[in-house]
């Protein structure tokens, strides 16, 4: 049998953040709520005779991404008309670039399952304008053009992922960078983050690059995944018959999970590339590539390792840096005064669960009614022994809920911890009493029941009792019943 592995090279469309659209002064809308064909002009909706003038912001942001994916920026860009016929493509053409694209020759590391991290070549980042909407209704077809002309920045990587999770993983960490960036909201459900991988398949130990396909704008990291996998087997069972893979464009159906065929894919010079006559080159200067570059915010991989270095594991400080605003929560919290692995523990394992139970998304941390400054403050509660741990989640429950100061909260509950061993020994003396099946295997030396009857003890003290004090008075009392 022999062993194949993927060949992936990915296209990225990220829409970008700017005001205005790529060519006009049309403003940019959620066109998915937008009502249709309300931010149209001549210019964006393809009329004969009219000039398109560069968006300065949109080009701004592209060298955000170029830089971040550590990419050379070309000091001298060209516009390319590409030619095609669509519905929502009025020109006939969609301005982009194509021998002298914005940035070239980059790279971004993604991180693996395992915890290895490899690095995803990028081929080129170049600037282009979204097309119009086409919504199809029964037998008919509407077009909005509110998304034509959109700033577009295309992303292109080198063949060098091998397996579906590679292709996921690459998916998650350019959406988190451009997020980072404040270039793109990373909503892809919206459309305004697509992903397309190009899929071939070869015997493990060869070089070659096979006939690819092209699965047309993943509209999740979830779906990327998937219809990756689904890609490449289908291609491995292909050359296990003896088959021959041809190129083509699939589209996946997510609901159903499975591939569709779109067409045979055109090659490049169908496309007639030539440079857009209506627009000069653009020339980027040195130094404003310099003041981009020293406006770049701490991107997700540097945030990681400086958290590891505050002491958190590469596992904690990854999934906090995944989103900048859980970064942003997290420093808080220790900028609070509490100690980070701590902060970081009560984030992931309490903060998240009740997240995820109300169906928030990690990134709306910074709107959820537990203040950064609450959880520090619970944190030292517990750790000055006022509260015990269960005492304390149960606060966070009420601080969830309705927010607060912890200090009042336990108050409220009656959850400060006890002092008072005469209390404690009265529910020992009540435990021991009532189990005592287990003293005599205590007795016996089967160590094991003592874990069962402290969590009677404990139930008996309503999250009162201090767990080291009480479990040296049990350990007191059980000893002298031997
Ligand atoms: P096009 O512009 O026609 O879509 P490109 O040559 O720019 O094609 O490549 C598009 C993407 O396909 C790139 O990410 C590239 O790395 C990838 N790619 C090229 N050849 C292969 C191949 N044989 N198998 C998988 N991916 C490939
Ligand atoms: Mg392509
Ligand atoms: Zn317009």
């Amino acid at each position: 049998m022999t062993a194949y592995e993927a060949v992936i090279g990915l296209e990225v469309h990220a829409e970008l953040l700017t005001q205005s659209k790529m060519f006009c002064g049309c403003a940019v809308v959620d066109s998915t709520t937008a009502e249709p064909n309300t931010v149209v002009c001549p210019i964006c909706l393809g009329m004969p005779g009219v000039l398109p003038v560069i968006n300065r912001r949109a080009v701004e942001l592209a060298i955000r991404v170029g830089l971040a994916l550590n990419c050379q920026i070309a000091r001298v860009n060209v516009f390319a008309r590409k030619s095609y016929f669509y519905p929502d493509l009025p020109k006939g053409y969609q301005i982009s670039q194509y021998e002298l694209p914005l940035a070239v020759n980059g790279w971004l590391e993604i991180d693996l399952p395992d915890g290895s991290t490899k690095r995803i070549g990028i081929r080129r980042a170049h600037l282009e304008e979204d097309t119009g909407k086409s919504i199809h209704v029964g037998n008919s077809s509407l077009i909005d053009f509110n998304r034509s002309g959109v700033p577009l920045l295309e992303i292109v990587t080198e063949p060098d992922i091998r397996s579906a999770e590679e292709a996921e993983a690459y998916g998650r960490k350019l959406r988190a960078i451009l997020r980072y960036l404040g270039v793109n909201s990373g909503d892809m459900s919206k459309g305004v983050l697509r992903m397309e991988p190009n899929i071939s398949v070869r015997p493990v130990g060869s070089n070659e690059l096979r006939t690819r396909t092209e699965i047309k704008n993943l509209n999740s990291i979830r779906s990327l995944a998937r219809a990756s996998a689904a890609e490449i087997e289908r291609q491995i069972a292909i050359y296990e018959r003896g088959g021959t893979v041809t190129q083509a464009t699939l589209g996946w159906d997510e609901s159903r999970g499975v591939l569709v065929m779109q067409r045979e894919k055109e090659s490049a010079h169908d496309y007639r590339y030539f440079p857009e006559p209506d627009l000069p080159p653009l020339v980027i200067s040195e130094e404003w590539i310099e003041e981009i570059r020293r406006s770049l915010p701490e991107l997700p991989d540097a945030k990681r390792d400086r958290f590891v270095r505050l002491g958190l594991g590469a596992y904690e400080a990854s999934v906090l840096v995944a989103e900048r605003s859980v970064a942003d929560y997290f420093e808080a919290v220790v900028g609070s005064g509490a100690e980070p692995k701590k902060a970081a523990n009560w984030i992931i394992n309490e903060l998240f669960a009740r997240m995820n139970k109300a169906a928030l998304p990690s990134e709306s941390i910074a709107e959820i009614n537990v203040t950064p400054a609450a959880l520090a403050d619970l944190i030292r509660l517990v750790d000055d022994g006022t509260i015990n741990n269960n005492a304390a989640k149960k606060v966070l429950d009420v601080l969830f809920e309705r927010g607060g100061a912890p200090a009042e909260v336990v108050r409220q509950l009656g959850l400060e911890q006890t002092q008072d061993t005469a209390l404690i020994e009265a529910a020992i003396v009540k435990v021991l009493d009532a189990n005592a099946n287990e003293v005599t295997r205590f007795c016996k030396g089967e160590e094991k029941v003592l874990k069962f009857l402290i969590g009677q003890v404990m139930r008996e003290g309503r999250g009162k009792f201090p767990a080291e004090l009480t479990n040296a008075l049990l350990i007191e009392h059980l000893k002298r019943r031997c």
